[in-house]
């Protein structure tokens, strides 16, 4: 079986048909044309011949829940996204299937969404649909920061659950209220969350817009999360005699998706040595929300471990806790040893990690992360993707002195994104008050993160390189910062 993921899909009309113009509110052909002739096409076939049978049928599996999430990212981040997206499918049906409706359906899927990013860096809808607001479909529509930060103020009991990273705010009107009463009526989501069962017998009593109120995803999304349920435990079956750990780790990610608890998939995971077969699923990261940045998107990253590079790449790592120790700051933390890392092709991504992310450090979350340790995703098929360093190196030409244009190597690209991951993994986690960055910082904590990342691995590279472990000639080759491939945490 061969599957393959598109990284930015650019379909190429040769056909001009005579077509009349679209709809009101649809991008016309010229406007669209664009953005896709900017966009170039990557895919990535990996060879999955070696799995086992009941690995291929947990691939399968796995590929479902990919595509319950992608929809869930979709409507998490828009809340017209899906409707947008079905209507846009019938008139490219019923205009039987013109250059211009298909060229639409890949602006959708490129942009995960009916938000496209044009190439002045705008957001714009491209269907008939709202414009996009900070809040995407995550907090209630048209809501501001303002008006959420007067309510928090006079209702801070509510802050832990209204700012939490796995849960929509709504307003408390009835009809939302009673939408969310019917979802813990049956079933056990009614006995896994009694106490956002009683908080929303409350508010039925006295509903009032004004009061907002916050719902676990797992409750907000209790019909795609069942669905993934299903799916996940069927992968889990499938790979039980093959790969027990990684059906472990399946199996406690599909409670963890309806209890809205992560802690035992998130232990399983990192903890876990799976045999060739990995994947990332959840909500973990926040970029997504513009409001106050603390909201989790959804996405799926099904990998298959490049088992040689894997091996190679534990050996070289070393202890981590002495640079941990080194780093100039106070209450260091320990740091396990055999840090879970491996290398993978990307069989398919989904949602929020779909894209030509080169690498993955997870979880976040920061007592998880000091209990289970983090495990850290190298994507091979992204990282030595040819026409994606051909961008990097025709940036890295133009910003270097002739003398250096030879100096960036692929691997030069693979080691930056490796210690930058390990940069991720080490040094400050809390603020003086013992709050995780997250709440500290709010939406300046994304990029404080990434720029924390890249310090700690200049320094490390640095005292390796003091120690003798590395030597100046390996750091020659190194990737010119704000190139192409990005980072996802
Ligand atoms: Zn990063």
């Amino acid at each position: 079986m061969r599957i393959f993921a598109l990284v930015g899909v650019t379909v190429v009309s040769t056909v001009l048909a005579a077509q009349g113009p679209l709809p009101q509110g649809y991008w016309p052909e010229s406007k669209t044309q664009e953005i896709l002739a900017k966009t170039q096409t990557i895919r990535l076939t990996p060879d999955l011949s070696s799995l086992t049978a009941g690995e291929q049928r947990a691939v399968k599996e796995l590929l479902q829940v990919g595509a319950i999430f992608q929809d869930w990212y979709e409507d998490a981040r828009h809340p017209q996204a899906l409707a947008g997206r079905r209507g846009l499918q019938q008139l490219d049906d019923r205009l039987g299937h013109p250059a211009s409706t298909r060229d639409l359906l890949a602006l959708y899927r490129l942009n995960q969404g009916p938000i496209a990013v044009t190439l002045d860096n705008k957001r714009e809808p491209f269907l008939p649909v709202d414009p996009q607001v900070p809040g995407r479909n995550v907090y209630p529509s048209g809501v501001t920061r303002e008006e959420v930060e007067a309510f928090l103020a006079s209702h801070p009991d509510t802050r832990e659950a209204i700012l939490a990273e796995r849960t929509v705010v709504r307003r408390a009107t009835a009809e939302n209220v009673a939408r969310d009463r019917r979802v813990l009526a049956n079933g056990p989501l009614g006995l896994l969350h009694q106490g956002v069962a009683r908080e929303l017998e409350r508010l039925a009593r006295t509903p009032d817009p004004k009061v907002l109120y916050a719902v676990p995803y797992a409750v907000a999304y209790a019909e795609p999360l069942t669905r993934a349920y299903e799916h996940l435990t069927a992968a889990a079956d499938a790979v039980d005699r093959d790969d027990e750990e990684l059906a472990r780790y399946l199996r406690n990610r599909a409670r963890d998706l309806l209890t809205n608890d992560y802690e035992s998939g998130d232990a399983s995971w990192v903890t876990g040595r799976f045999k060739h077969l990995n994947a990332q699923l959840g909500a973990y990261e926040t970029y997504d929300d513009a409001l106050f940045g603390v909201k989790a998107f959804p996405g799926v990253s099904l990998l298959l471990e490049n088992e040689q590079a894997t091996a190679d790449l534990r050996r070289r790592m070393g202890a981590l806790q002495g640079i941990e120790d080194a780093l100039p700051y106070e209450h260091h933390k320990r740091v396990r040893d055999d840090i879970s890392v491996g290398v993978y092709d990307v069989i398919a991504d989904f949602g929020q990690a779909r894209g030509t992310n080169t690498a993955t450090i997870l979880p976040n979350d920061p007592l998880f992360a000091r209990r289970y340790g983090r495990t850290i995703l190298l994507r091979r098929n992204i990282l030595e993707e040819p026409d994606l360093f051909a961008v990097d190196l025709r940036v890295w030409r133009a910003a270097v002195a002739e003398a250096n244009a030879g100096d960036l190597a692929i691997e030069g690209d693979f080691q930056r994104t490796l210690w930058h991951e390990v940069g991720h993994y080490l040094g400050v986690d809390r603020d003086k008050q013992g709050r995780t960055l997250d709440a500290a910082l709010e939406d300046f904590s994304d990029a404080l993160e990434e720029m924390k990342a890249d310090l700690v691995s200049l320094f490390a590279l640095a005292a390796m390189q003091r120690a003798g472990s590395v030597t100046p000639a390996m750091l020659a080759p190194r990737r010119p910062p704000g190139s192409g491939a990005s980072c996802s945490t």
